[in-house]
Formats: structure tokens, sequence, C-alpha cells
């Protein structure tokens, strides 16, 4: 077993917050609105780092919308070897 930091090794919710198709738009000081696919929208709260989603309500995660906001705004990076959304590459340069 290797311990070297590959691809493989990215954090699963990090590989879909980057690769997944979705929109996020500023909702107010600290707030996000991440529409993910046709019809779901999350309210993501990036100061309580607190998202609507059952992933980070239930299992009290740090969901991959929370983690997109972060890559959107350029808190967090968006990691190697992934097939990154073209909407997160047009927001990171645009803004
Ligand atoms: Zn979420």
């Amino acid at each position: 077993m290797s311990v070297a930091k590959s691809v493989q090794d990215v954090d699963e919710r990090d590989r879909r917050a980057a690769s997944e198709a979705m929109v996020v738009v500023p909702n107010g000081p600290g707030l996000y609105e991440v529409h993910s696919g046709e019809t779901n929208t999350y309210v993501v709260d990036i100061v309580g780092g607190a998202c609507e989603c059952a992933d980070s309500r239930y299992r009290d995660a740090h969901c991959k919308h929370a983690r997109r906001v972060e890559m959107a705004i350029g808190e967090r990076e968006i990691p190697a070897g992934v097939r990154v959304d073209p909407t997160l590459r047009l927001r990171r340069g645009g803004n």
C-alpha cells in the first residue's frame, strides 16, 4: 500500500464538489444558494458551515455544496486530477 497523495486519495466529497454541475449564487452575507441538478436548491451558510441538504443536517458532514461554495469563492483548493465542472472554472475566472 502506498501513502503517496494521488488522484485516488482525493476526498470523495471534494471530488463531487468540483466535478458535479452546480451553480453558486450569493444570497446575502455569508449565504449562498447552490443550484444542483434541475430542481434542487440548497442554501449554504458558509460562516456556520451549514447546508440544507440531508448530508449536512443528518450526518453533520461538510457536504459537497459547502465545499463547492468554498471552491467558487476561492477559499478551498480544487483537487488535482478531477474533471472540474465548467461552471466552476467560469466563476473562478470571471470574478
Ligand atoms: Zn449540502
